[in-house]
Order: C-alpha cells, then sequence, then structure tokens
C-alpha cells in the first residue's frame, strides 16, 4: 500500500539501482522479523513501512518472520498481537509467515556443518572465561583452550549438548574465526547455547538453542531474502553476517543494510522499558492511548493512514535523530481533517437558558459532517430551550479580543441561532450557575436576514437530549524529552513519569447522534479535539479517548523547554 509521492531513501535507492542491474534476478525480497517478547510500537512501524512498502513499490514480497530464538522471553500472545498490528498497519505477508524456529533443524545441520569444516568448536570455558578471554576494544584476545579440538570430539559434544547431557552454561558451540579481530563480534562468537527451557513453538525438543547472529543471517538465506534492512546497531554484526554466509552451503546471499532507528521524544521505545509501564501498572495495559505501542496509538484513535504517512515523513537515513511528537500529531491532523465527521460535545458544560423559546418546543436543525468533504452529507441535531455550552466560552468581563459570549452581546449558535445574554445566574459562591439570552427566531441556520454579523460561534448541545460520555484526556506520559537521559546519570526513567497524563471527565454532555457510534470510530468534536470511541464503549457507558487537539500544543510546550 504505497502512499502517493514516495520520497526517496538511501535504501530505496540500493534496491532501485539492483532491480535495474538485475542483482538478486532482479527479486526484491524483504522481511519483517520482530522477536515475539512484546507489543510492537511506533519504532517497529518505520521498519514495517520501510520493508512492506518497498517489497511493494518493487513488485517483490516482504515476509513476517518472528525471530524467536530465545525460549526464556518469548510468547505466544505476542505472536498473536505483532501480527494483528502488522495488518492493521494495512500490510499483508500472504502466505510468508515464518518463524526462525521452523529452521531449528536446518540450523542444526548447518552447525555440524561449520564443525566438520573446521570453523566451529565446543568450548567448555566458563560464561565468565569467556569474557575474560574476549579482550576489549583496544586489546587483542587470547585463543580458547578448547579452540583446538578435534572435529570428531566437537561433534560428539555438540550431540551429547543436544541430548541434553550438560547444564546451561557447561559448553557453548563457537565460529572459529580470529581471537585477534579487531571487530569483537569476530572473536569466536557463540552460535549455539545450551538452555534447558521451554519454546512456545518447539516446546522440550531443544535444550540448545542458536544466537540471534548465527540464525538471522541463515533464515534470511534459507527464505531467499535479497535485502535484509535492519538498525544501525547491527553494523557491526555485519562481518558476522557475511562470513556465516560465506563459509556455509546456503541457498541464497542476501545481503544486510542498516538504517537508524527512531526515537519519539516525551516518551520511551524500547520493549523493555514499555514492559515496565505495563507491569509496574502505570498504564492500563499494552493498549493504554498513552504508550507509543501500536495497539496503545490504535486505541487512542491514531488512524494506520496517519502512521504510514508519519514514517514516509520522517524519512530512513543513517544517523540517528528524536522526531517530535509535534510530526505525529500533524500526520494524524491531517488525515483526520478529512476523514472524521464533525459533531458537538461540551467538556466543561455551564448552562445556557433561551427565556424567549417556548418551554416544550424542539427542533431538529441539519449541520454539516463535515465541511473538508461533502459527501459525508449532514445530520439533524435537536435543539430546545436548554442547551449546555463550554464554561470558558462565557466572560462577564471579556478582555480584549474574547469574541465569544458576555453579557449583552451576541453570537451564532453553530448550525442554531444568534442568541444574546440577558442575564447571569450564579449560586451562594459565585459560580455561574446559568447563562440566560433571549435567541431570535430569524437567525435560524445561523444567519441574519438583515445581514448583521457576530463575532463568535459557539458549539453546543441540547440538555434535554443530550447523552453523558466518560471523556479521556491524554498528556505526554514524561515530563521531559528524553526519559531515558536519567539512566545515563545512575537515575530511573520512571522518575520522569507524567502524574498527569491521564484525566477523566465523566458525564459530560454530547450530541445523540453519538448513540450509534461504533468502537473506535473517530470524530471531531468541534473546537475540541479529535476524539475515537474506545473498545469498551457500550451502551451503558460512552466512552471517548482524545487522539489530538486541534492544534499542535506540542510545539509551544517544546519551545517552553529549550526557552
Ligand atoms: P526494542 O529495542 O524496542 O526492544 P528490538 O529491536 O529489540 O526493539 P525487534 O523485535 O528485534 O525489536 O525488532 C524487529 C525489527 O524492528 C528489527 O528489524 C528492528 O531493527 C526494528 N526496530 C525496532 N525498533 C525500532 C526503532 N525504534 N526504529 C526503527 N526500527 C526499529
Ligand atoms: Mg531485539
Amino acid at each position: 500500500m504505497p502512499e502517493k509521492n514516495v520520497p526517496s531513501n538511501f535504501i530505496r535507492t540500493i534496491v532501485q539501482e539492483d532491480v535495474l542491474n538485475n542483482t538478486h534476478q532482479g527479486r526484491v525480497v524483504t522481511r519483517f522479523p520482530p522477536e515475539p517478547n512484546g507489543y510492537l510500537h511506533i519504532g517497529h512501524a518505520k521498519s514495517i513501512c520501510l520493508n512492506f512498502g518497498l517489497a511493494h513499490e518493487f513488485g517483490g514480497r516482504c515476509h513476517l518472520r518472528f525471530d524467536d530464538t530465545n525460549p526464556l522471553k518469548e510468547e505466544d500472545v505476542y505472536v498473536q498481537s505483532i501480527q494483528e498490528d502488522v495488518r492493521w498497519l494495512g500490510y499483508d505477508w500472504g502466505r510468508h509467515l515464518y518463524f526462525a524456529s521452523d529452521y531449528f533443524d536446518q540450523l542444526w545441520e548447518l552447525a555440524l556443518e561449520l564443525i566438520r569444516r573446521e570453523k566451529a568448536y565446543v568450548c567448555s570455558l566458563s560464561p565468565e572465561e569467556i569474557r575474560q578471554y574476549r579482550g576489549t576494544l583496544t586489546e587483542p584476545g587470547q585463543d580458547s583452550p578448547y579452540r583446538t579440538r578435534s572435529v570428531e570430539a566437537n561433534l560428539d559434544l555438540i550431540h551429547r549438548m543436544r541430548a541434553g547431557e550438560f547444564t546451561d552454561g557447561q559448553h557453548v558451540l563457537r565460529a572459529k574465526i580470529d581471537m585477534g579481530h579487531s571487530n569483537l563480534n569476530m572473536r569466536d562468537p557463540v552460535i549455539y547455547r545450551i538452555m534447558h527451557a521451554r519454546h512456545h513453538r518447539t516446546g522440550d525438543t531443544w535444550c540448545i538453542y542458536p544466537t540471534y547472529d548465527f540464525a538471522h543471517g541463515l533464515s534470511d538465506a534459507i527464505e531467499g531474502i535479497t535485502h535484509s534492512l535492519c538498525t544501525t546497531e547491527f553494523e557491526d554484526h555485519r562481518p558476522l553476517y557475511d562470513w556465516f554466509l560465506d563459509n556455509l552451503p546456503v541457498p541464497a546471499r542476501p545481503r544486510q543494510y542498516e538504517f537508524a532507528r527512531m526515537n519519539l521524544n516525551y516518551t520511551v521505545l524500547s520493549k523493555r522499558r514499555l514492559i515496565r509501564l505495563v507491569q509496574e501498572g502505570v498504564v492500563q495495559g499494552w493498549d493504554d492511548p498513552r504508550l507509543p505501542t501500536i495497539s496503545g496509538l490504535r486505541r487512542r484513535g491514531i488512524p494506520p493512514a496517519a502512521i504510514r504517512r508519519f514514517c514516509e515523513l520522517i524519512g530512513v537515513g543513517k544517523s540517528e535523530s528524536t522526531v517530535d511528537m509535534a510530526v505525529l500529531e500533524h500526520a494524524v491532523r491531517d488525515e483526520l481533517n478529512t476523514t472524521a465527521p464533525r459533531v458537538m460535545g461540551v467538556l466543561d458544560p455551564v448552562k445556557l437558558v433561551i427565556v424567549n423559546y417556548p418551554q416544550e418546543q424542539e427542533e431538529e436543525l441539519e449541520a454539516v459532517n463535515n465541511p473538508e468533504d461533502e459527501s459525508m452529507g449532514t445530520r439533524m441535531v435537536p435543539f430546545c430551550r436548554e442547551l449546555y455550552i463550554e464554561r470558558d466560552d462565557f466572560r462577564e468581563d471579556p478582555p480584549r479580543k474574547f469574541f465569544r459570549l458576555a453579557p449583552g452581546r451576541e453570537v451564532r449558535l453553530r448550525y442554531a441561532y444568534f442568541v444574546t445574554c440577558v442575564e447571569v445566574i450564579k449560586d451562594a459562591e459565585g459560580r455561574i450557575q446559568e447563562i440566560h439570552c433571549t435567541y431570535d427566531p430569524q437567525t435560524r441556520g445561523g444567519g441574519a436576514p438583515d445581514g448583521r454579523k457576530v463575532k463568535g460561534t459557539l458549539h453546543w448541545v441540547s440538555a434535554r437530549h443530550c447523552l453523558r460520555a466518560t471523556i479521556n484526556l491524554y498528556d505526554r506520559l514524561f515530563m521531559v524529552p528524553d526519559p531515558t537521559a536519567e539512566e545515563k546519570k545512575g537515575g530511573d526513567f520512571m522518575d520522569q513519569l507524567n502524574p498527569d497524563s491521564l484525566t477523566v471527565l465523566r458525564e459530560r454532555p454530547v450530541e445523540p447522534h453519538l448513540g450509534s457510534a461504533a468502537a473506535e470510530e473517530r470524530y471531531q468534536l468541534e473546537r475540541k479535539g479529535y476524539f475515537s470511541v474506545d473498545p469498551d464503549s457500550g451502551p451503558e457507558e460512552l466512552i471517548l479517548n482524545r487522539t489530538v487537539t486541534l492544534r499542535d500544543t506540542w510545539a509551544k510546550l517544546e519551545k517552553r523547554h529549550k526557552g
């Protein structure tokens, strides 16, 4: 599903040239390789859009491959949620759903082959010793005393490792490369380790598991991947990726290319941190609308098209940068402006009584569903003597440039009539209880036949007909742009949480039209922002989640932060 005017990037240029030069017989096969150890987040969306987008653009295909080589952290619920999220983002892997664990037999055979080629050996150093022998960035490593084991001894040991004769950590299988290599990843990396752990798919079949480095490139080769796109932290692993492919009989020769990770300000993207937020109850679950998870963004009401557009806007480069939350919100507003129907709802209500409107009378007024798109039609909105308007749309003592309602002043009620404030009713504490107005019956629909103008137009809801909604307003989850910066100083990112990230408004009047709204439908509450119907919303309780405000409040925030 490519978007219009896809901007180019260095990876797209590489793919384009490969297609022109008939490299990989002109084929383009990419993959998105999540580890099923958490929910997907907006950073993953960048990788998803890139991989699926390129495959689609160049007539190739993109595989969904679960990188499930670590049985300790992986769970089936994540396998399900990841598939749902990728599909919701608008991408389809067709029949190309794979699991690295599907290749455990083939990877085992390839490991045996490496041993037979004298390019791998069983090492019996303890994990601690392996670390000591590895050397440092400035000092070369030392050969393991087990490096010279014979092929026969290695084959015997690896079979016994697989048979479960040893405990975790007692032996490992290592590639025999070069302990003096300047790249630490090339200093005889571990390729199999003993883990007596049940795997979410292979159960107890295995007690040795391949490492990511060994499994990843070989899985790419097995699937015939042409362009293996990953984030820059794997750049130093590329020589190893290539080494396995060069030293083993593989059916294809994929190439790895690295692009920069996405970071977003005022939030965290690593699964390790997201898991803490969920497990420590800071948020209400993986799909809490304050989280940058795909399921959280979805529950917040962010349309998949806006996420795809956002990924396009931020582009694909080599150097890491932090994207401003405002960029995401901009993409969301752009999309919802043309697609979300308008309705009226009042977040902070005060009663407006039209004293010259007959007590029993009521009528329906025609309202435009979306001024940006006539094809979305109109709806009828009920009107009567008593309405709700926003408390801050009235000022007893209006400052200059306040064009809304004030004593003696006339304003327009959207799609209804002109009203003039004639009296203000207060309670004993001086708080405004009711605003009394008169209306001009000649102004039905919102215009005066004599051509007189008013400066303010207010939204309103009929007190007699309105529904009552629970409205969730969200603010940024953290108080600082980079909560993880605290960790570099020995602190905890959790200390930076914004205590006011969620405000729940109860029993707020909204127009009755919302009674028929289905879960996940998105609306603009006029002048108040875009909202979506929460999946838990129902006849007993209408729940609306604010997706974004109508204007950019983040830019202001950033300014304040910098200034
Ligand atoms: P995290 O650090 O959030 O736990 P991860 O890299 O461990 O993420 P994987 O499941 O291994 O998560 O990632 C699947 C794919 O998504 C990988 O190709 C990875 O490079 C990519 N990816 C993960 N996070 C980001 C990000 N922030 N920006 C771009 N791509 C990302
Ligand atoms: Mg990972």
